[in-house]
């Protein structure tokens, strides 16, 4: 079966090496010396200076959150992976939704303003299949109405804006090396900050928020093991070429595919872009399902992603219309993308697509 995406396994010696190193020092896991590594190594690749790896992309966003004492509403996108909604409504805030752009999926700048009240207190907003939000418009008006801004940033390690990470935007970025990132480490996720008092929040909330006998708020166990940051560590170094064979299968899509017939997200321009996905919009969703069974009967297993619009969560007490983006959501599907996929299986693809369009 060919997924959506296939995780990238380092030679297996390199691993080993990091296992023996664990075996000799019997440091398994609470900030061991492979985590301390990965981290340093992490700030150096990113340009970052404050930042934590975590057991996961999920329980950064909420304790990003909480680092940032919110309480009320957080104005967030529709256009996402459920844990984005769910961190907010984990921590008890209300979510409140703005629409997204037709061109790229990222939540509207111009849609946000007119939802603010006196009880918004963030915007919480991802970055997209690696496309970046409207950064400086979202700035703009978080400054204009004091509000803080979190980037769900789990789709875009490696893409970089002006010339640093995506990662280094907003009061808080975060991250998540799941196993099927861009960058991996089986489980993690991290989270980036830049006020001392924020970042030092954050360290506490990872380790049950006590250091040794004091005991000094309400923390969560965030943290990571050496087996997981030796994964991070042999894959790190890899991370630009990995990127570089995804451009090379996003651009043989490119030219196979009949693009003229399909919606595709735009790429803006400015970034350096890290090929995450390779999503398409078909012209309804009966035409998705009949593209999707298609590719199944290959053995060929594409993704709705995302799906379902996250203001039609059936457990939300509250919500928002938001037109495009549920439309998008009914009619997208990510196709396989990952760096070493054949060349043969994307000809299939695009063959199974075209006749189908
Ligand atoms: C994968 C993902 C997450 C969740 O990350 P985990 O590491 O699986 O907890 C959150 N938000 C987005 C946009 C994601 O794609």
């Amino acid at each position: 079966m060919i997924n959506i995406t296939k995780s990238y396994l380092p030679p297996l010696e390199e691993y080993v090496k990091h296992l023996e190193g664990i075996w000799e020092r019997v440091h398994l896991t609470n900030n061991g010396p492979l985590v301390r590594q990965l981290e340093e190594e992490l700030k150096s690749y990113l340009g970052i200076e404050h930042l934590h790896f975590c057991s996961n992309g999920t329980i950064v966003l909420q304790m990003a959150i909480k680092a940032l004492g919110l309480t009320k509403e957080i104005i967030t996108t529709p256009f996402s992976y459920c844990a984005s909604t769910h961190a907010i409504l984990w921590e008890n805030c209300t979510p409140v939704f703005a629409d997204v752009r037709a061109e790229d999926f990222t939540i509207d700048p111009d849609k946000i303003e007119a939802l603010i009240t006196e009880n918004t207190e963030a915007i919480l907003a991802t970055h997209v299949y690696g496309n970046l939000c409207q950064i400086d418009a979202i700035e703009a008006l978080a400054r204009k109405h004091n509000l803080k801004v979190i980037y769900d940033g789990a789709h875009s390690f490696g893409v970089t804006y002006k010339g640093k990470s995506a990662l280094a935007y907003g009061d808080i970025s975060t991250c998540s090396f799941h196993a099927t990132k861009v960058f991996h480490t089986v489980e993690g996720g991290l989270v980036v900050s830049h006020d001392p008092e924020v970042t030092e929040k954050l360290n506490l909330y990872r380790s049950f928020g006590h250091r040794f006998d004091d005991y000094i708020d309400i923390g969560i166990n965030g943290k990571n093991s050496e087996f997981h940051a030796a994964m991070g560590l042999c894959t790190l170094p890899k991370v630009p070429e990995l990127i570089e064979a995804r451009k090379h299968r996003f651009a043989l899509y490119d030219t196979k595919l009949n693009t003229a017939r399909l919606q595709r997200p735009v790429i803006q321009p400015g970034i350096s872009y890290n090929y995450a996905y390779y999503p398409i919009v078909l012209e309804s969703e009966a035409k998705l399902l009949e593209v999707k069974t298609a590719l199944e009967q290959i053995q060929v297993n594409p993704r709705r992603y995302f799906y379902p619009s996250l203001n039609t969560l059936p457990f939300l007490k509250s919500t928002q219309p938001c037109p495009i983006s549920e439309d998008i959501a009914l009619r997208v599907l990510c196709l396989p993308m990952y760096p070493d996929l054949e060349e043969e299986v994307i000809d299939q693809v695009c063959t199974i697509v075209n006749k189908l369009l």
